[in-house]
């Protein structure tokens, strides 16, 4: 278990982030959006009665870092993909800041996001790759055919895993600007998904961010792009006949940064200016509404192999992690459980003991036999577990757990 081991530039970053105020108002300011023909989509009348079964999305992560603090720890990446979870499922929603009016709009979009397991060859993967460059600005960098650099390995870039079975997220920088999306129906796939810059990426403590775009909304909002939303306010600026498309959001003439004190109106009634898809500040977001899940599900039947992806999944049968990774642990915070994967013979004999951060015994399976144990830690506070698994003799490996 390697995610925990760049804490400190964590840290490092956070505190980086608090001297780039200024960078970040400038970034939300000239955000990055492509504005290409809409696409009008049929609706629903009884939106209220639409269900589904939840979605699963598999993401790579492609960390493409110039500086050491833009190489964000792998502890980083699983707060991005937590937040991403909440926000598509409702489970960090503050329902007591959404108007009275809106309350009944309100979507659980039902979907949920997992770092891949495996990789395009069936290899076992963390669903993270890293690449240094010395490329400035590689998240927006152009060669001499305006084509971004950063989806072309060969101009030192990371191509894009098939796009029709991962979500590719690259987290690189982006020169003050925040991120950026393709659409369902940008033509060219090979840059599918979505464009972080690291400052933005994953979840930070509040306190450290008082600019507030901190709390990993950034990509929230990027994935509603590449799930086929449009800003509230349309394609267009300064054009109230420029619509979202979705019939329950109200038509907003320009963009809201910031967190409103006072309700904007725009072309003739108030701005939802607390929907992921405007650009207000990430505590003032909050929900998706009905009609954008439907428009969202109208796209995503055109990504089934995505859907139907089983890149997430790995066990007895699936990949295995590599030699050198001979133990293993998959923290799920949805389940609220992990599972130690043992890459040795099944005649190995092994004790296993977890204890939490002050050396207390938490859990442990003595004479375990298999090569995969699954345990709850649905009781357990939030911080860091230590695993170790031993027999007779030694001790064959300590491992790090953290839950969060
Ligand atoms: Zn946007």
């Amino acid at each position: 278990m390697h995610w925990i081991q760049n804490y400190s530039i964590w840290f490092l970053l956070i505190l980086l982030s608090a001297n780039h105020q200024v960078l970040e108002a400038q970034g939300k300011q000239s955000y990055w959006c492509s504005a290409e023909t809409p696409l009008e989509i049929p609706t629903n009348e009884s939106l209220d009665l639409y269900q589904r079964a939840p979605i699963s999305i598999p993401i790579v992560v492609h960390i493409i870092y110039h500086e050491n603090m833009e190489n964000v720890s792998n502890a980083r990446v699983a707060s991005q993909i937590d937040v991403l979870n909440e926000d598509y499922n409702n489970l960090a929603i503050n329902r007591a800041s959404i108007p009275e009016k809106y309350q009944d709009l309100v979507a659980n979009m039902e979907i949920e996001f997992c770092l891949a397991h495996t990789d395009p060859n069936g290899n076992y993967t963390t669903g993270i790759t890293r690449k240094s460059t010395n490329i400035d600005n590689i998240g927006i960098a152009r060669d001499n055919n305006s084509e971004y650099i950063i989806h072309q390995e060969s101009k030192g870039g990371v191509d894009a895993w098939d796009p029709n079975l991962y979500l590719n997220i690259w987290v690189a920088d982006m020169g003050g600007l925040l991120g950026r999306s393709s659409f369902p129906w940008t033509a060219d796939k090979s840059l599918d998904g979505i464009v972080i810059d690291p400052k933005y990426f994953g979840r930070y403590e509040s306190s450290q961010n008082p600019q507030g775009i901190s709390l990993g909304r950034t990509a929230t909002h990027e994935i509603g792009h590449y799930l086929g939303l449009y800003h509230l306010h349309g394609p267009e600026n300064n054009d109230c006949n420029a619509d979202d498309l979705v019939s329950d959001t109200p038509s907003q003439e320009l963009a809201n940064f910031g967190c409103p004190e006072q309700e904007p109106s725009s072309c003739g009634s108030p701005d939802m200016y607390m929907n992921f898809m405007d650009l207000t500040n990430d505590p003032c977001l909050n929900f998706f509404t009905l009609g954008q899940k439907q428009r969202v599900d109208e796209f995503i039947i055109q990504r089934a192999d995505l859907i139907n992806s089983n890149k997430c999944e790995w066990g007895l049968n699936g990949p295995v992690p590599p030699a050198e990774d001979q133990y293993y642990i998959n923290y799920n915070p949805l389940s609220q459980s992990a599972n130690l994967s043992i890459a040795e013979s099944k005649d190995a004999n092994n004790h296993i003991y977890i204890f939490d951060s002050a050396g207390k015994l938490v859990a442990k399976q003595e004479n375990y036999r298999g090569t995969s144990f699954i345990f709850s830690t649905q009781s357990w506070a939030k911080g860091i577990y230590f695993c170790i698994v031993r027999d007779q003799e030694k001790i064959k490996e300590n491992l790090k757990l953290l839950i969060y």
